[in-house]
């Protein structure tokens, strides 16, 4: 296995976008782009390259094939249909599920020994899948969770307070969807607590928590009316997550795990929670203290994530 090859599966917004930040950060050395449209992971290749001579590190870009995740640390899923018109929701799981089942399988017929990061939505349902069709330990399948709902929280209270986003300490927690919710129990700023933060400030106050779930809740579809899709936020989330894995960071990130029991929820599902992210993937879950409205959201979404999957016949 190569020290940082990622090959990116599906070259649409959110695959380049992901791409495009990976060079301009220098995170890797080898990138691979695949996408069933092979001419358009040419081009993207291309146009790339011809970024090269102004980014931070030497890289070799390419458009590749699946042969190429055989030594890749990293396969990054962001491969995808959307709904067409009439199509229920389920229905475009299915459709979703049967892509992400021919992709998985060509990787791993490949002889890939790596680790799987998918951003493919509905991204809870589709890591699931990834992690019954591909056979590897739970550890190795991340799904980018409520990474970017975390980031989109940080951005609005740092708004609010006039302070980096760095500092704002805080998740979103739950399916990357309508269930999700904010863990104000255990959001801080600096090390103040959110409700001490709120005593000592008058720029924001406890009404204001609600609009800011609902501001980070209704994100992708305020997003996606005015521009169609999101894709540098999630670009962005997704090169946190690399770096966490290629760094071998030991970083806490709230991606979308197999629950193993840390949480009294579903122990077969795929939801977001906070975890330590090192080379080895998912090094464990972290556990935190949830108020009882919290376990009841958490219990809520982990219900609707197993309805899903049972419909899916998993
Ligand atoms: P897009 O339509 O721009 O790109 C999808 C790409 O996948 C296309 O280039 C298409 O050719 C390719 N593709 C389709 N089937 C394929 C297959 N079988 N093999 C290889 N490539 C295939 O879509 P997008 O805006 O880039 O979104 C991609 C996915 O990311 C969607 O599922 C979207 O919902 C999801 N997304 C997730 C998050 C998140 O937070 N997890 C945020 C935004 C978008």
């Amino acid at each position: 296995m190569k020290s940082s090859k990622v090959v990116v599966i599906g070259t649409g917004f959110v695959g380049m976008s992901y791409a495009y930040s990976l060079v301009n950060q220098g995170a890797v050395e080898e990138l691979v782009l695949i996408d069933i449209d092979k001419e358009k992971a040419i081009g993207e290749s291309m146009d790339l390259n011809h970024g090269l001579a102004f980014a931070p590190r030497k890289m070799k870009i390419y458009a590749g094939d699946y042969k190429d995740c055989e030594d890749a640390t990293l396969v990054v899923i962001t491969a995808g249909v959307s709904q067409k018109d009439g199509e229920t929701r389920i229905d475009l799981l299915k459709r979703n599920a049967v892509i992400m089942k021919s992709v998985v399988n060509n990787v791993m017929k490949s002889g890939f020994e790596g680790i799987f990061l998918v951003a493919s939505n509905p991204v809870d349902i589709l890591s699931y899948v990834v992690w019954k069709e591909s056979g590897l330990p739970s550890h190795r399948i991340i799904g980018s969770g409520t990474t970017l709902d975390t980031a989109r929280l940080r951005f609005e209270i740092a708004s609010k307070i006039n302070v980096y986003e760095r500092n704002v300490h805080a998740y979103v927690l739950g399916e990357h969807g309508d269930s999700e919710f904010v863990c104000w129990s255990n959001a801080y700023v600096g090390v103040k607590p959110i409700r001490d933060v709120i005593e000592d400030m008058e720029e924001i106050n406890f009404e204001d928590l609600d609009q800011i779930y609902k501001n980070v809740k209704n994100a992708a579809y305020e997003i996606i009316q005015r521009k169609k899709a999101t894709y540098y936020g999630i670009g962005m989330s997704l090169v946190r997550i690399t770096k966490a894995v290629l760094n071998n960071e030991n970083r806490i990130l709230p991606i979308s795990v197999l629950n193993d029991g840390t949480y009294n929820i579903s122990k077969d599902i795929y939801i977001g929670l906070p975890a330590l992210i090192n080379k080895d993937g998912i090094h464990h879950i972290i556990k935190l203290k949830l108020d009882i409205d919290e376990q009841v959201k958490l219990s809520n979404s982990a219900n609707i994530l197993r309805n899903h999957l049972a419909d899916m016949g998993y």
